[in-house]
């Protein structure tokens, strides 16, 4: 299927209230275009320069997201231009992005990276550091840093019932996070999903799936 018939299908599994984000990392723009005018305006990327390079050749109108690891050094690359940092995976990650924004006086919207998979090289809080962590943001709010909920990734596995056991357990932490924290009204995203595993999360209480393959095919590299 093309790119616009494997959009539209998916669209239709897609129920309302929930953010279908296109992963492009790798893809040229020619393909991200192909979806844009299809009419959808939503993308995410992994890499800062991509990501600027991106930004600064596609349309303006483009709702860009940002999914990979940050390093400090990249933060000005990526800060002014998304719509929301799904990974902010470490509190000095956290913290760095608030100086930034203080500094140039932006505002911004991010989630806390969780890690439940079973790889050991993703990476992102422990529940128990993100809980705690929240705590401490309770008393001492961030002024510019939106938080704005949780995101996580499954285990890379064909063992459904564990890529299950993980989205539910993503859901319940997102779900007492929100709870604990009703002083925050915007802490209500729970990024999960991707190509292979996206029907789960979708009846697991997702609230933004990041799908790349599944639309635009196998990507360029790596
Ligand atoms: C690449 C990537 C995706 C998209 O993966 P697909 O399997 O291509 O849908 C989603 N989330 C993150 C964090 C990624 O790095």
């Amino acid at each position: 299927m093309s790119i616009i018939e494997e959009l539209s299908a998916l669209r239709k599994e897609v129920p309302s209230g929930v953010k279908l984000v296109l992963v492009s990392k790798f893809q040229s723009n020619e393909s991200i275009m192909e979806a844009y005018n299809a009419g959808h305006k939503i993308f995410a990327e992994n890499y800062p320069q991509e990501f600027e390079k991106k930004v600064n050749s596609l349309p303006k109108d483009i709702e860009w997201h940002f999914i990979g690891h940050l390093q400090s050094n990249k933060i000005k690359m990526v800060v002014p231009y998304a719509e929301l940092i799904h990974s902010v995976d470490s509190e000095k990650l956290l913290y760095e992005i608030e100086d930034y924004c203080l500094k140039h006086g932006l505002k911004t919207k991010v989630l806390l990276e969780i890690h439940v998979a079973r790889e050991a090289t993703k990476q992102g809080f422990t529940m128990k550091e993100a809980e705690e962590l929240l705590e401490k943001l309770r008393v001492q709010p961030l002024q510019c840093v939106t938080l704005s909920g949780i995101m996580g990734m499954a285990t890379l596995t064909d063992d459904n019932v564990e890529i299950q056991r993980e989205f539910t357990l993503l859901y319940s932490f997102y779900a007492r996070m929100k709870q604990r924290h009703l002083q925050w009204p915007e802490f209500k995203e729970l990024s999960m999903g991707m190509s292979e595993d996206y029907k789960y999360a979708i009846r697991l209480g997702s609230t933004i799936l990041r799908i790349g393959t599944k639309v635009f095919g196998q990507r360029e590299q790596k």
